[in-house]
């Protein structure tokens, strides 16, 4: 049998939402990207003017607020449709601004607590690719195979830029750079389960490789995986 439940972790660009949603689909499993939920928090926030910096009330927000994952319901290249109460923000939450703010929203404790409850529950009922920085760690640490996906600072930056310019938002590589950097600062230093790879992880270095050869690789570890589950 493949493993079932499939932890993808790792820093921001480094390829997990690409890989993970070709993986799921090879398997016929559920892809979930977790960090689409924090975004969508930080979108609200943003939207409603709630300062970023006011925890509790950004914490009141995650517990209330209703994120829907659905099929994609419009054809612009979308790999899903993400509603919160309601309203499509599948776009709105990879805008800078979401970016900007996302790492210390995702910082709170309230806020995690919320949001690790739904994944947990979700990937509990396995056949899921599940995409993120803590899954192997806190969301699913039984998870059948895990996966740690990096690739050098600079290449995550130059994919980054090229989506953005691609999406037709011109903006400097060396900007793009920086705030990957201080994104993945603030998430593996925070207190609550921070970005790092769970001791029973395979470390994946996807620099220099193209994403076939990365989904090859990701194929591969799933294919041995049959020898042990
Ligand atoms: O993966 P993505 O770049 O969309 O994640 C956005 C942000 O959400 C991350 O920078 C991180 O702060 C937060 N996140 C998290 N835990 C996850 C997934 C995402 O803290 N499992």
């Amino acid at each position: 049998m493949h493993p079932s439940t499939i932890a993808i972790d790792g820093p921001a660009a480094s390829g997990k939402s690409t890989i993970g949603a070709a993986v799921a689909e090879k398997l016929g499993y559920l892809y979930f990207d977790t960090g689409v939920m924090y975004r969508a928090v930080t979108r609200i926030a943003l939207a409603r003017s709630i300062p970023i910096e006011n925890e509790a009330a950004v914490t009141a927000l995650a517990d209330q607020v209703q994120i829907d994952f659905l099929k994609p319901t419009v054809d612009d290249g979308r790999q899903y449709t993400i509603l919160a109460d309601g309203t499509d923000i599948t776009w709105d939450i990879r805008s800078r601004a979401v970016d900007a703010n996302v790492s210390p929203v995702s910082a709170y404790a309230g806020v995690r607590r919320a949001m690790t409850q739904q994944q947990r529950r979700i990937g509990l009922q396995g056949r899921v690719v599940m995409v993120g920085r803590d899954i192997g760690t806190v969301v699913l640490p039984e998870a059948d195979l895990k996966i740690y996906l990096d690739a050098s600072e600079e290449e995550r930056a130059r994919r980054r830029h090229r989506e953005r310019v691609a999406r037709g938002e011109p903006v400097d590589l060396a900007a793009v750079r920086q705030e990957i950097r201080k994104r993945d600062q603030i998430d593996s230093s925070r207190a609550v389960a921070p970005l790092k790879q769970a001791d029973d992880a395979i470390y994946l270095d996807s620099t220099g490789l193209d994403v076939p050869e990365v989904i090859a690789r990701v194929m591969q570890l799933v294919q041995a995986g049959q020898l042990v589950h």
